[in-house]
């Protein structure tokens, strides 16, 4: 059906088939619905007229209205400039023009009455404004009071005049015609009960607000209906999974209470236990459970799997542990092999450099079930490992694997898929999560294990690197291991290579009697694993690497993380480097070093790491501060194209939206009921616009 915000751009007047082929080039806006969802991005204050003695240098722009007292032009060439004194009365302000002098010139003249907008800026006690806008005052000026809308524009649609104030002109074309047009896009119950505007109201304030809680209201209800859209088609996902698999059904066994009585080292955090216990629902409801367990570094997330994988190796079903390095394999599978041991389970390790006779042995194991629990890496998504009876996939470090090689998983078992639980120490902000993963149920590990010294952060410059040598000797000289850890990123590879290499070297000359090992992303896989296997070992005290230590290593004893240029490093990245240490008994610390420069950004980074250890705050701030578009693992999803809401601060739209979402699923999950035709109708109108949905996780 082609409806009146199908209608092609060039026929909305103004606009014609050149504008139009700018506007789908340069903005992506190809019909008259593209050009009602261009929102505007700020708005300009119309509403009141400064003081001119009110103004101080932080304000944003402001209106103000005047006379000029003065204007003469000042200096030569490229120097040359425009300097006006503007005065109301209160006060007087300067006003600057660089460009477009003699144009300037030619509106204005002294003793006329102006209208006068833009930003103050202080200089010394001085007040100026530079390229102000600047109008006579008329009566329809002077008493209008209106939110002026910004849009986003380019350099090369200002230059065919299709600037902002254009693209408003535009959108007040499209609303007068588009009045009968625009019909509601959300149940009738929903705008009841969440108090939201309908649609129309909303479009039209957006774009044209009659005032600041007019505009707040518009905002809220497209924020609203744009999250709302995203929750309901994940949750229909869902259901669709839910649906379409059952699961198997573990129930205790007396092999869970032998080991919480007689094996298990230490209590379970609360944390531990709740979300052991949000588990274990999920594996007796006969459906398949997908699940992430989001915990901080340390957290203990492994045992929380090993409690998982008994519950079904209890009922004779088989687990799997897949980790996405083989020294992480490796460490998972040591770990586990103690208790395994004292529990008479039966547990092997499959990684790429498993020997080709024992590899035959383990597949032959696995099919006939003599093997319990196995612990890998990608090799045992082969198709050539067989399971007699897979019924628990657990998945470390997620944002390493991708969804496909998640879903082969799946086909692990002929019979009913496995139960899936995705384990990810990358602490992703629970509103992003439930986006990301709203296909998913999420269990968070939000506590640490008690008597746990938190890691002491601090900031050094370059030029102190003589006494961060003499605190590193010490900590040496007491038996502890140091990481030192240096970015390297593509674009500047040679570079930070060479970085590393100097860095290298001048520990051998700072610390000659220590053994260093250093690591990186360009050695052989062999090699890498074979200096770190070192490092484990204590072999060497001293580890000098890349960020391919970032994910899960486990060595106790290291103690220090000293993090160089650690301006150039994300948040989240900075965060995962310093979980490598602090997970002994000893007190440890993490040193981030920089030169003097810095940028804002930066120094909020380095602030943020120095003040808190918690990995939710910290992924929080990186939000804030990136925008979601960035953070780990999340850079190819399609999910986060939002026109309007913005995940970093709408936490508390999302959860609204969310819950609206889900309260009509549950009554009519297949929205058959008349009163959600009109959300059947938005979604099929919704698919023309494609949002890749299968991308999501
Ligand atoms: P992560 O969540 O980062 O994978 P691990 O599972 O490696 O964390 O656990 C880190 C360390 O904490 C391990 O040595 C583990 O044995 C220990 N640990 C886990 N849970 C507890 C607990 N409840 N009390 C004390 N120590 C614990
Ligand atoms: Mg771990």
């Amino acid at each position: 059906m082609q409806g009146f915000f199908d209608t092609k751009i060039e026929f909305l007047k103004g606009v014609g088939p050149q504008k139009a082929a700018l506007l789908n080039k340069e903005l992506n806006i190809f019909t008259y619905g593209d050009l009602i969802q261009h929102y505007p991005f700020r708005y300009e204050d119309r509403t009141q007229f400064h003081e001119i003695s009110t103004l101080n240098g932080a304000m944003s722009q402001v209106q103000i209205k005047g006379k000029i007292r003065s204007m003469q032009t000042i200096g030569e060439g490229r120097k040359k400039r425009l300097v006006v004194q503007f005065a109301d009365g209160t006060g007087e302000i300067e006003l600057v023009w660089f460009k477009g002098i003699q144009w300037v010139m030619k509106k204005i003249q002294p003793g006329m009455e102006y209208l006068v907008f833009g930003k103050p800026t202080a200089f010394g006690s001085k007040l100026n404004m530079a390229h102000p806008e600047i109008e006579l005052i008329t009566r329809q000026n002077q008493e209008a009071s209106y939110l002026q809308p910004v849009y986003t524009t380019t350099e090369v649609l200002k230059r065919k005049f299709l600037d902002s104030k254009a693209i408003g002109k535009l959108q007040l074309y499209l609303l007068q015609q588009a009045q009968n047009k625009i019909r509601e896009t959300l149940p009738k119950n929903i705008l009841e009960d969440y108090r939201l505007i309908n649609k129309r109201a909303a479009l039209n304030n957006i774009h044209y607000p009659k005032d600041q809680a007019h505009l707040q209201k518009a905002q809220f209800r497209l924020k609203f209906e744009e999250l709302f859209y995203v929750q309901l088609r994940l949750l229909k996902l869902k259901i669709a999974r839910i649906d379409k698999f059952k699961g198997a059904v573990f129930h205790d066994t007396d092999l869970l209470t032998r080991f919480y009585n007689d094996h298990l080292p230490f209590d379970l955090t609360d944390a531990q236990k709740r979300v052991i216990k949000e588990i274990y629902k999920d594996m007796r409801s006969g459906q398949q459970m997908n699940r992430l367990l989001q915990g901080d570094v340390g957290s203990g997330k492994t045992i929380v799997a090993f409690i998982c994988m008994l519950l079904v190796v209890g009922s004779g079903s088989q687990a799997a542990l897949m980790a996405p390095t083989e020294i992480l394999a490796t460490q998972h599978f040591q770990g586990l092999k103690e208790f395994a041991d004292q529990m008479g389970i039966t547990i092997a390790l499959l990684t790429g450099s498993t020997k080709q006779s024992e590899r035959k042995i383990i597949h032959q194991y696995l099919k006939n079930g003599d093997l319990n629990i196995i612990v890998g890496t990608h090799a045992l998504l082969e198709d050539i490992v067989q399971f007699k009876n897979l019924g628990l996939a657990v998945v470390d470090e997620q944002h390493r694997f991708g969804v496909a090689q998640r879903s082969k998983l799946w086909q692990k078992n002929q019979y009913l898929y496995p139960h899936v639980l995705v384990m990810t120490a990358t602490p992703i902000p629970r509103t992003l999560a439930m986006t990301l993963y709203g296909d998913l149920d999420i269990s968070v590990i939000d506590q640490l294990p008690a008597g746990r010294k938190p890691i002491k952060t601090v900031h050094r410059y370059d030029a102190n690197r003589l006494k961060v040598n003499g605190f590193l000797k010490e900590q040496l000289e007491v038996g502890r291991q140091v990481y030192i850890v240096y970015p390297l990123i593509e674009e500047s590879e040679k570079l930070d290579l060479n970085h590393l290499m100097d860095g290298y070297e001048s520990m051998c000359r700072a610390f000659p009697d220590v053994p260093i090992s250093i690591v990186h992303g360009k050695m052989k896989p062999d090699a890498k694993d074979y200096e770190m296997q070192r490092f484990v070992k204590a072999e060497t005290k001293i580890m000098v690497a890349t960020t391919v230590i970032e994910v899960g290593v486990n060595v106790p004893n290291a103690s220090v993380m000293v993090i160089e240029n650690a301006e150039r490093f994300g948040l989240a990245q900075l965060h995962q480097l310093r979980g490598r240490v602090g997970r002994g008994a000893e007190q440890s610390y993490c040193i981030l070093m920089t030169n003097y420069k810095l940028s804002k950004e930066g120094k909020v980074r380095i602030d943020t790491m120095v003040r808190t250890t918690n990995g939710f705050e910290i992924a929080d701030t990186d939000l804030q501060l990136r925008g979601p578009g960035d953070l780990m693992g999340t850079q190819q999803s399609g999910v986060l194209d939002l026109l309007i809401a913005d995940l970093g601060k709408d936490g508390v739209i999302l959860q609204a939206a969310r819950g609206a979402a889900l309260s009509i699923i549950d009554k009519d999950p297949d929205l058959s009921n008349v009163e959600n035709q009109v959300i059947n109708q938005q979604i099929n109108s919704m698919k023309k616009t494609a949002i890749n949905w299968s991308r999501i996780s």
